[in-house]
């Protein structure tokens, strides 16, 4: 029998309500034991989804009053017994409920434990419980309805979808094994050759949408640079809107990297300003230089800030030639002052022309952004991929079906290809977490938090 679990279910702090969670084979028992209703009497039966007035009671004090209700194996979010307790929102009051659940045979769950046992029951599959903490920790309006979507199953019934249709093929082929390779029909295999075509491309189709997938989850990573003073920091300012990074008239001051979060039109961007990149003596603006490279490595986006209004320097040439190889916008800052630059004074291909006082430019910047990430194609509204793990399983898929295409067409015996397209239909069912190893699923729902 699997243990009774507890926990509450809502963040620490006061608010209007607190809530507790108790979820297994114990549940209702557990509501018996501390709970009696306005009158003080215990009850011993519990109608599933209604709510009970009454009063919580440990160590034979009333702790609070509360509204309790019962939910019934299998319809709660765990399939299991479900009890959920909502009290005052007060840190302590739910904490002695807690412990009062606690003392009678439940133990307190682990991070995630609530959506795994629905995992595990069948409630729901492996992309709708990722989908969960998606849910939760939305940063856009866009992100979140992505992270809905994959909640309701979007995702995981074009992955069926996509395994309904090898199964014909997989019966081909296994029909076809046991003839030797010459006395197979050209027919045949043209056939398994076009529905491994069809399946490859819906896998394709979901593959391009895992950038904008992880831009929506985790924002567009973005980097700032440029030598000091040509205004990083006060278009930071200007695109977030607050007045977070120091601005100043001191050359190399912003010696960190600071990080600010904003969004262009539903697209969740992270910004970094960085350290003036440029060669130094000095050890500490050397350390901020190293982290200003380090950020340029990793960033999907790098704004290269030029002072317009002066003429085109050392260090400015350096800041180019180091960005050259990456995505990147050349902003001519400063342009309410007398020009000094021309844009055909550079060879960059995006080039905008800014000032991080006036506002100028801003919007022309912020639709280049927004289009470099879509790419101008991937909208908002196509069901995009939601993480690393459906991606590398998507890829992998993908090669498999890939091997098995090489395999038939090379003319290998028709079980090497069937292996590699039992291999796709696997990678596909892990992905729905049907064939999927434990210490992955573990790995999933550490990632939660505490009562969900
Ligand atoms: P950073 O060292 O690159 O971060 O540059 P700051 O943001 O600290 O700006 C350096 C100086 O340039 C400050 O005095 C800003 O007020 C000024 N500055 C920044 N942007 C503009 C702009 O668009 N126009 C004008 N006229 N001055 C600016």
């Amino acid at each position: 029998m699997e243990d009774t679990i507890a926990a509450v279910a809502t963040a620490p702090g006061e608010a209007g309500i607190g809530i507790i969670r108790v979820s297994g084979p114990l549940s209702k028992q557990v509501l018996r034991r501390v709970f009696v209703d306005n009158r003080g009497r215990r009850k011993a039966e519990f109608e599933p989804r209604r709510m009970y007035l009454g009063y919580i009671v440990g160590g034979g004090v009333r702790i609070d009053q509360v509204l309790a209700v019962y939910m019934q194996a299998p319809n709660s979010y765990t399939g299991e017994d479900v009890v959920e307790v909502h009290a005052h929102g007060g840190t302590l009051i739910v904490q002695e409920i807690l412990q009062t659940v606690l003392q009678t045979d439940t133990r307190l769950a682990e991070p995630g434990e609530f959506t795994k046992r629905a995992f595990l029951n069948g409630k729901l599959d492996l992309t709708q419980a990722e989908a969960v903490i998606d849910v939760i920790r939305a940063k856009s309006v866009t992100a979140l309805r992505q992270a809905e979507r994959h909640l309701s199953g979007e995702l995981s019934q074009r992955i069926v979808a996509l395994r309904d249709k090898m199964l014909p093929i997989l019966a081909q082929l296994a029909a076809s094994v046991d003839y030797p390779e010459h006395d197979i029909p050209d027919v045949t295999k043209q056939s398994v050759l076009a529905g491994i075509d069809t399946v490859q491309r819906g896998v394709v189709q979901l593959l391009e949408t895992s950038f904008a997938g992880r831009v929506m989850r985790e924002g567009l990573s973005l980097v700032i640079v440029g030598r000091p003073n040509v205004g990083k920091s006060s278009l930071l300012n200007a695109l977030t809107g607050q007045e977070r990074a120091i601005v100043t008239d001191v050359a190399g001051t912003t010696r960190d990297v600071i990080e600010e979060y904003f969004n262009i039109d539903g697209v969740p961007v992270r910004v970094s300003d960085t350290a003036g990149l440029r060669e130094t003596d000095d050890i500490v603006e050397q350390i901020g230089v190293l982290r200003a490279k380090k950020a340029l490595a990793q960033a999907d986006l790098v704004l290269v800030v030029l002072d317009q209004a002066s003429d085109l320097q050392e260090e400015d040439r350096y800041v180019l030639t180091e960005t050259a190889s990456y995505p990147r916008i050349v902003l001519l800052n400063k342009g309410d002052l007398e020009p000094s630059i021309e844009e055909s004074d550079l060879t960059a291909e995006h080039i905008v022309r800014i000032s991080a006082q006036t506002g100028q430019g801003l919007n022309q910047l912020r639709a280049q952004i927004k289009a470099m990430v879509l790419g101008g194609e991937v909208q908002s509204e196509s069901l995009m991929v939601a993480n690393e793990r459906q991606e590398q399983l998507l890829r992998l898929a993908y090669q498999a079906l890939q091997d098995a295409k090489e395999a038939i067409l090379e003319g290998i015996p028709l079980d090497v290809a069937e292996i590699d397209l039992r291999n796709a239909w696997e990678r596909l069912g892990m992905l729905l977490g049907l064939t999927v190893q434990e210490d992955i699923v573990n790995q999933i729902f550490a990632r939660f938090c505490l009562g969900k």
